[in-house]
């Protein structure tokens, strides 16, 4: 907006120009036809909508689309879209590797490159909504992604200043328009963060948990040695006075012998109602979100058993919360949560194995 009044342009040109971006997917400013000529003529100088270099896509059989974006000196990240019967979710990344290092993750596993721009965060979601509307011949009144899970790769807020504006835009009704309720941070529990998130864009928050004591979680997720569970779920409580939802979700990935049996469980319970020694008096109005454990080689750890997932979802809903089991969608293709790695240095390997996996392109209805 300022930078389009700097051009000596009025404010409405700049939400026009928001619009022909965003919502129509244009990138060429000369097809932006009811913007003025000497507008146009401004833009082209200096001035350009840049897309994210596609590396590979992905199409998995459940209609999972996957994408690797090159973000430049070797370095990719993924993007995934999972559609389902009466939603369209895209998990986005806020990194290129993260910096967390959490043992049961890919990403972690690999290290931290760099921090995304706000514009190479955003580039995702532009790219995925406006290829698929157009393979799907949808009208520009349709949306294609309606929820935004930023679950990909990194720590979004680990990267908070690109974050918050690129929120702002897929919440813009000129741009995106998504619902708050439909924008979903996920974080593995930074909490000074979490606060300045409530202050400046609250939208939805997932904690990923993953353990019900500080011992474990110091082991699993190393963040928890800087924030351990006490300030973590105070900082969940407070994160609630301002979210658009009245709850938060803990995730909490099902690790064979790890964290998975009754009595991690019935500690669980404790710790979000207040009863743990680890955050006592603390109560969070929450729900769980259960992920098996995607393997891959050099975790070291084992998915819980199907069994042991339900025997461990019945229990927390016994005690009467609110409990889902993720599906794992695009594993086929690696896309699963914690699958995504976009290391594309060692491209002789990744291309190989891409070559095996690579499923030929389904028709367009798969993704309906
Ligand atoms: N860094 C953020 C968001 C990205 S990870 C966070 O940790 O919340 C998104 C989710 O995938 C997190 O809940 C994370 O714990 C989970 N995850 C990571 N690796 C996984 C794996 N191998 N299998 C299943 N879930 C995993
Ligand atoms: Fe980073 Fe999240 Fe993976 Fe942990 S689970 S290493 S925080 S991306």
């Amino acid at each position: 907006m300022a930078h389009v009044e700097g051009l000596g342009e009025k404010r409405f040109r700049a939400t026009q120009l928001f619009r022909w971006v965003h919502r129509r997917g244009e990138a060429d400013f000369s097809r932006m036809t009811d913007l003025a000529k000497s507008l146009r003529d401004k833009l082209v100088v200096g001035h350009e909508v840049r897309p994210l270099p596609v590396v590979a896509e992905q199409r998995s059989a459940d209609g999972t689309v996957k994408w690797l974006f090159g973000v430049g000196d070797g370095n990719a990240v993924e993007t995934v879209f999972i559609p389902e019967a009466d939603r369209g979710t895209l998990c986005v990344s806020s990194q290129a590797g993260c910096a967390v290092g959490c043992r049961f993750c890919s990403t972690g596993h690999q290290g931290f490159s760099r921090n995304l721009r706000t514009g190479e965060i955003l580039a995702q979601l532009w790219h995925a909504e406006h290829q698929l509307k157009l393979r799907l011949g949808l009208p520009e009144s349709e949306r294609v992604i309606d929820n935004v899970v930023m679950m990909g790769m990194g720590e979004p807020l680990q990267n908070y200043g690109a974050l918050v504006p690129a929120l702002k835009v897929m919440l813009d009704d000129h741009a995106y328009g998504l619902s708050r309720r439909r924008v979903t941070v996920s974080t593995s529990g930074v909490v000074p963060m979490m606060d300045r998130l409530r202050d400046d864009c609250p939208v939805a928050l997932a904690v990923s948990l993953h353990a019900p004591d500080d011992a474990l979680r110091d082991d699993l997720v190393p963040l928890n040695r800087k924030y351990p569970l006490a300030e973590l779920l105070q900082a969940c409580t407070r994160y609630l006075t301002a979210a658009p939802r009245d709850f938060i979700t803990f995730e909490y990935c099902m690790l064979e012998g790890v964290n998975d049996s009754d009595a991690h469980a019935y500690r669980l319970v404790d710790l979000v109602r207040g009863r743990s020694p680890c955050a006592p008096g603390v109560s969070v109005s929450c729900k769980f979100n259960l992920i098996p454990f995607n393997p891959f080689p050099a975790s070291g750890l084992r998915r819980s058993s199907a069994q042991r997932v339900s025997a461990f979802a019945g229990l927390l809903h016994e005690a009467g919360f609110v409990t889902t089991v993720r599906k794992t969608r695009g594993d086929d293709i690696d896309a699963a949560c914690g699958q995504l790695a976009g290391e594309v240095q060692d491209r002789t390997a990744v291309e190989a194995r891409r070559a095996r996996r690579t499923i030929p392109l389904q028709p367009e209805r798969a993704l309906s």
